[in-house]
């Protein structure tokens, strides 16, 4: 359910089954799943794995929820992004149903927030992956001259 990196109208998303890493458009999902006869309006529900057909799901953070307890850890990183992502849906209109949008809105994060921890790319790694190793997207080599 990782979410790696979000773009104008997709984002990057990792298989937490099976790591299969791929591009999930904005369209192919919306906010708001039925449980019980009513709707928990934090969740974003993703498109089945094509690799291994898991069902996997975002949630957004609380209204109340406290400051995360290590900022600019990937956990916060990576809540930051699930927060923006959801709030762009919500924005975009891509709900369910019978969900009011009012009351679907999470947190709001400014701009200034997501500035200091992303520097204008939304996009988080893991920490092996940051200290070299796997690296998802490498530079394509360059020609000899
Ligand atoms: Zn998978």
């Amino acid at each position: 359910m990782t979410i790696r990196e979000i773009f104008e109208n997709e984002f990057g998303q990792e298989c937490e089954v099976c790591g299969a890493v791929r591009r999930v458009p904005d369209a192919d999902v919306s906010v708001g799943v039925e449980r019980d006869g009513q709707f928990d309006t934090k969740v974003v529900q993703l498109p089945n794995c094509s690799s291994c057909g898991a069902r996997e799901f975002l949630i957004r953070s609380a209204d109340n929820e406290p400051e995360h307890p290590s900022p600019g850890s990937f956990g916060h990183r990576h809540r930051l992004m699930v927060d923006v992502l959801h709030g762009k849906l919500v924005k975009e209109g891509r709900i369910a149903d019978r969900i009011d949008p009012q009351k679907a809105q999470g947190q709001a994060r400014s701009s200034e927030e997501l500035d200091r921890w992303f520097k204008g790319r939304l996009r988080a790694q893991r920490m092996k992956e940051q200290e070299g190793g796997i690296r998802p997207e490498p530079e394509p080599a360059q020609p000899p001259q």
